[in-house]
């Protein structure tokens, strides 16, 4: 019992500087107390343990005796502590992810990787797209129709309704997002692009059969994203698909917005279909 006494003393010594400044009789007596416990101590622990002390590594195997095995183990730890102290000082750049810089530059590549990813998507969602190309027309050449099925739709505004700063140019069908939109009449495509201001999705056809004296045209508007099956420079005969309603451009809720153009300048288009559907 006097010799762990004794060692408690020793080991909280050798840890606490502050106790170092201790009055002049502790400190007389501290060496041979020191030397008794060192002495105690050899004689329990094995050789290989002895240098651990030497050294004066102040952890708690100091406390008590220290098998081999943790001695090991702490030098183990030490070794490992100086391997990564050098390798974070010469052989930096030769870690993946080790320093902030290198973090970021880790993310920006990631981030690099899903933008990329993205917009192969988005360029792969037009092919994707709900375009129809075998839909049967719903009208023979040479006859002029309504741009939609009859019962699909339901005439809304119509032409010269009020619009802030403007008067509405065209005859709107509102419809279901994805109903068909036909051709009014034999006509070849001047216009197909998804994005032609506020008409959104838009086809417009020029129909010279019609046109004698005037250039006659009709614009198709708001149509559903990636729903075009006609592009420029095709002709197209009356009652042909040209793709889906949709909700694109300057418009609340969806519809087909239909013009009807002579000589460029907007015209009724009801008073037109009533005077031309045949
Ligand atoms: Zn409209």
């Amino acid at each position: 019992m006097a010799e762990e006494l004794e060692q408690t003393d020793m080991s909280v010594d050798t840890r606490s500087p502050k106790r170092a400044t201790s009055p002049v009789s502790r400190s007389v007596v501290r060496p041979i107390r020191t030397f008794a416990v060192l002495a105690a101590v050899g004689a329990l622990v094995t050789a290989i343990a002895l240098p651990a002390l030497a050294t004066g590594a102040a952890s708690p195997a100091t406390a008590s005796p220290a098998t081999a095995q943790q001695i090991a183990a702490g030098h183990a730890q030490s070794i490992v502590v100086a391997s990564e102290a050098t390798a974070v000082s010469g052989t930096r750049s030769s870690f993946t992810a080790t320093t902030p810089q290198e973090i970021e530059q880790k993310k920006a590549e990631e981030a690099a990787v899903a933008a990329a990813k993205a917009a192969a998507e988005a360029a792969a969602k037009p092919s994707v797209a709900s375009v129809r190309t075998n839909m049967a027309p719903i009208a023979s050449p040479g006859q002029v129709i309504y741009p939609m099925a009859a019962g699909s739709y339901t005439l809304s505004d119509g032409f010269g309704a009020a619009r802030s700063g403007r008067s509405h140019m065209g005859q709107d069908f509102a419809a279901p997002i994805g109903t068909p939109i036909y051709a009014a009449a034999d006509g070849c495509v001047t216009i197909s692009q998804d994005g032609y201001g506020g008409y959104g999705e838009t086809i417009e056809l020029s129909h010279p059969a019609l046109s004698g004296a005037n250039a006659i045209s009709t614009l198709y508007g708001h149509m559903n994203y990636g729903s075009r099956a006609v592009s420029v420079g095709q002709c197209v005969t009356a009652g042909q698909y040209l793709g889906e309603v949709g909700n694109t451009g300057w418009v609340s809720g969806s519809c087909l917005h239909f013009e009807v153009l002579v000589n460029n300048t907007e015209i009724d288009p009801l008073a037109w279909l009533e005077v031309n559907v045949r």
